[in-house]
């Protein structure tokens, strides 16, 4: 395991994205913001100043929630389902059009390697855009019967609309940011809103190249709306707007409770994808050779900066020995470095803030009496790399296996029991319930953890399965609704019920 020790610098393309005038688009127009804010844009793996970004505040945000309010009532609102689909379809093809700057923009600001950077856009962001476009020609009400009182009156018919919500505000984290924009505004776009589209502020420069990309897609003024900004400033205003009808939230714990309070004022729908300490439960039948990548790779996917992230692992102890050698050497051979390189497994975390905050919970873990296996250190020099980090014999009564980390540190704790309630009792004891991983050769015994883990998604022989169809969201305190899927189109739409007396 090495840091890569040579920096690649930006493509001539990609500098000349970082060093244009970045502002706020606003009903279609790039606006300078109301109050001169400005973001600096750091290179996690360099910590060199990439780009300085336009930061909104509450005026910003109130003119663009009018141009989005605007928008949802005009243009936007008259064209037909099929031609929403053409228009996100569009967008999907901008996407795939851009792919090499839409990859080395979003490696440059968020740090991961370009392969993961690659796929997730490719592989996930134009199809997840293509997957809701299908959606926006399948929106339909239904034709309801009456009682027989009501049908006295006389012949009537009853049917339902399904109707936009209207205008969305979508708040973001930094964690894989293009993707996150696209996972708000292909669905809001298919049912027909309008989006206030907030980036985080360490990362807002792929949704502004997403912003380009609405525009040349041809998609009307006004309809995605795109504000970086802080958090408690463009963020809450957002979310205390009286004229936003729905925030979709992606972020920690915390946030999303400010957010209910903040949505209270005009009692707008909300939905929230929250933090995760979610398990991953070996059973000793498993095949190893699918287990220790898997359980690896769920623990320290983008260095473990990820909602989904298997970072409780519960090992049986007839296997636990040789599970934990296994995963700490897989762990220990994973190569670091600036994510622009191809030879990159690993790259920084996001901030030297978020670094220090992962440090302390190694901090804690050492003090907990777990046993360090690997890791727990930064790496020496620019950037803010870590090695990933391994504490085994972790109990749910220590701090790093209750709360979130949101780094590379993964709790491993052995059960002995063959009752599969008890193991599911423990894997259980979090406040969270986002995903979870059951890794067993036994179908029944997969089936039956499954159904016992309290989550909203659970895998068998692999762990964070993701895919545009498949229902994603959280239990407990990850979250409130789904996204994704059918059922990730809900929470865009209204229903309006009609009765006609004839
Ligand atoms: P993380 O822990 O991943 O940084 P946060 O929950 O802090 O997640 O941030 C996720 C998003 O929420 C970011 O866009 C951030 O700016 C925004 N945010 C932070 N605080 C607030 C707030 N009080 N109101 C609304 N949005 C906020």
């Amino acid at each position: 395991m090495s840091a890569a020790a040579q920096t690649l610098t930006p493509s001539a393309e990609a500098r000349s994205f970082l060093d244009r005038e970045h502002r706020l688009l606003i009903g279609g127009e790039w606006v300078k913001p109301a109050r001169p804010e400005q973001i600096e844009v750091i290179d996690p793996a360099t910590e060199a100043r990439l780009a300085t970004v336009a930061g909104a505040g509450a005026e910003d945000v109130d003119r663009a929630v009018k141009a989005a309010r605007q928008a949802f009532r005009g243009e936007w609102s008259r064209l037909t389902s099929y031609e929403r689909t053409r228009l996100i379809w569009k967008l999907a093809d901008e996407l795939e059009a851009n792919l090499p700057l839409a990859t080395e923009l979003e490696v440059l600001d968020n740090g991961m390697p370009k392969m993961v950077a690659m796929y997730s856009i490719a592989k996930f962001g134009g199809e997840f855009l293509r997957y809701y476009a299908g959606w926006a020609t399948k929106i339909h009400g239904e034709t309801i019967p009456v009682s027989p009182a009501e049908a006295r009156n006389g012949d009537s018919l009853t049917y339902t609309r399904r109707e936009p919500i209207g205008v969305v505000g979508a708040i973001i984290p930094w964690n894989a940011p293009l993707i996150m924009a696209i996972l708000k505004l292909a669905p809001a776009l298919a049912a027909g809103c309008t989006v206030v589209l907030k980036p985080a502020e360490q990362t807002p420069l792929t949704a502004l190249f997403l912003g380009e990309l609405v525009r040349r897609a041809g998609i009307p003024p006004g309809v995605v709306n795109i504000l970086p900004g802080y958090g408690e400033s463009a963020g809450a205003a957002l979310a205390a707007h009286p004229d936003v009808d729905k925030i979709a939230f992606t972020g920690s714990t915390e946030v999303g409770k400010k957010i209910i309070l903040a949505a209270a004022g005009n009692l707008k729908r909300v939905t929230l994808e929250l933090g995760g300490k979610s398990p991953m439960v070996v059973f000793p039948d498993a095949d190893l050779e699918r287990v220790i990548p898997g359980v690896t790779r769920g623990a320290f996917f983008l260095q473990g900066q990820n909602c989904m992230a298997g970072t409780r692992l519960f090992v049986h102890e007839q296997i636990f020995d040789t599970v934990v050698e296994r995963v700490a050497a897989m762990a220990n051979g994973f190569r670091i470095g600036q994510g622009l390189r191809d030879d990159v497994d690993l790259g920084p975390l996001i901030s030297a803030e978020q670094r220090e905050r992962v440090m302390g919970y190694v901090d804690a873990g050492r003090n907990s009496g777990a046993t360090l296996v690997c890791g727990g250190e930064p790496l020496p020099g620019k950037g803010f790399f870590m090695r990933p980090t391994l504490f085994s014999h972790t109990t749910m009564d220590m701090k790093i296996a209750r709360e979130e980390i949101f780094g590379p540190v993964l709790c491993v704790q052995s059960f002995a029991d063959s009752d599969l309630q008890k193991v599911a009792d423990e894997a259980n004891r979090s406040i969270y319930g986002l995903s979870g991983s059951v890794w067993t050769r036994d179908i029944s015994v997969g089936h039956r953890m499954a159904a016992m883990i309290d989550s909203g998604q659970v895998s068998i022989n692999c762990h964070a399965a993701v895919d545009p169809a498949i229902p994603f969201g959280g239990n407990k305190q990850s979250g409130w609704g789904r996204e994704f899927g059918r059922e990730g189109l809900e929470p865009y739409l209204k229903t309006k019920a009609t009765t006609v007396l004839y």
